[in-house]
């Protein structure tokens, strides 16, 4: 596969380069947004989970106290340059955000100028700090939108995750979580799990659906070389499942999302017709706070330091440097098209509105042969929306591109807080 891959993708995503350089730069201040999009980082966790390759530390309360301040600086620079632009979104992911409330209030009080009625105000939880205490915390301090990391709710695939939680809790978080009154849940699961049946992976997705989710979201296991799951797998005589299994897996996830009345919202997740939607990096342009936190905002695409004690003093200390490489036209709507082909629909109005300009001629191209060989169809007068087969296909350039780009990215910047450069 991995032979086919690269021609489809320079087909699909007609960027000018083939690589990317990231470098070590100061980013200058982008210009203020007309609506601006937020992703906080809370990289704290009670425990650290074999398969997990995001930023995050065993949590302490006096780092992250220091590491809340360092983000309300880091905010506050921003609002020093735009004023109290009005927020549309905000996403706390981690880490496990849920694990410090208090971080999430302070931050959203310190934006509470910018804040609408209409912002989206999301967060991470875990099953484990699902109690009425918390979720009315979250409610006063004006959560719209909460994601529960749930991954499985068979017992043995909990454990081999290394959730440190049982299928009964999993259960119960999420009951309990959609009747706390969100305006939307979106539960996380994990699909392809080594030793995983395709039943049990259908098992898990219609748990879901029958608890009335307002959106199911499920992910194939993707192993980074930098996490414990690849040795912990050798020692128990474990491996993934074949490319095929995993293909029929999510062939017989999506059937189940559209038997539950589900409409698939991107390659992974499945959305209540009507409700809102919870999705984060698939913006057209977003600011990312925190430590490892991403931002896409003008010609720039950076990443924080990924290491926290080196965020708060950097962030303390001054201006920090970033990990930054700079987009052409090119390349940003090679960005914007792949995040629509995750969404499973391209839409031409909406490319007017990110550019304005008219979709160039190549990449009308690309649509019209997708459409011939039967991988998107015409949903209306201006959009395409991939079929199964286009969105399979998808799967695994997302797969292809975590490798190649994020994967090596996250490594380089793990391994060192300050790399000079990292090219992809
Ligand atoms: S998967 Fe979630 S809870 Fe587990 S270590 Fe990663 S961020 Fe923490």
């Amino acid at each position: 596969m991995g032979t086919i891959l690269p021609p489809l993708l320079r087909m699909l995503f007609p960027g000018h380069r083939r690589h990317f350089t990231f470098t070590r730069q100061h980013v200058p201040m982008p210009e203020p947004p007309e609506r601006l999009n937020l992703y906080v980082h809370i990289p704290f966790c009670r425990r650290i989970c074999a398969f997990c390759p995001y930023v995050k530390q065993v949590y302490a309360s006096g780092v992250a106290l220091s590491y809340m301040e360092a983000m309300r600086t880091e905010l506050q620079r921003y609002r020093d340059a735009w004023g109290d632009r009005p927020v549309e979104s905000v996403y706390f992911g981690g880490g496990t955000p849920s694990l410090a409330p208090e971080i999430v209030n302070r931050i959203l009080e310190s934006i509470s100028g910018s804040l609408r009625s209409s912002t989206e105000i999301g967060v991470e939880v875990h099953p484990i700090d699902v109690r009425p205490r918390l979720l009315q915390s979250l409610i006063e301090s004006g959560v719209t939108m909460v994601s529960l990391g749930v991954q499985s709710f068979d017992d043995r695939h909990l454990a081999m995750l290394g959730r440190g939680y049982d299928a009964r809790q999993a259960y119960e978080a999420s009951e309990l979580i959609m009747s706390a009154g969100f305006a939307a849940v979106d539960i996380d699961l994990i699909f392809a799990i080594p030793g995983q049946t395709e039943q049990e992976a259908v098992t898990d997705v219609s748990t879901a659906f029958a608890l009335g989710a307002h959106q199911v979201s499920a992910y194939p296991l993707i192993r980074f070389a930098h996490t414990s799951l690849g040795s912990q797998l050798s020692n128990a005589h474990a491996s993934s499942p074949s490319w095929n299994k995993e293909r029929r897996m999510l062939k017989a996830i999506v059937t189940q999302g559209r038997d539950a009345g589900y409409e698939r919202s991107s390659i992974w997740s499945f959305t209540r017709p009507g409700a809102p939607r919870y999705t984060t990096v698939t913006r057209d342009s977003f600011i990312g706070i925190g430590a490892g936190a991403s931002s896409r905002m003008g010609d720039y695409f950076w990443v924080n330091t990924f290491h926290v004690d080196e965020y708060i003093r950097s962030t303390e200390s001054g201006t920090p440097a970033r990990l930054a490489t700079r987009l052409d036209e090119g390349d940003r709507m090679a960005y914007w098209l792949f995040w629509r082909c995750y969404d499973t629909i391209i839409d031409h109005a909406r490319f007017r509105s990110a550019f304005g300009r008219n979709m160039p001629r190549r990449i009308s191209a690309a649509l019209m042969l997708l459409d011939h060989a039967g991988l998107a169809r015409r949903a209306s007068h201006s959009a395409f929306r991939l079929t199964d087969p286009g969105a399979y296909l998808f799967h695994l350039i997302e797969k292809h591109y975590t490798h190649a780009y994020l994967e090596r990215l996250w490594t380089a910047c793990l391994h060192d807080p300050w790399p000079e450069a990292v090219t992809l």
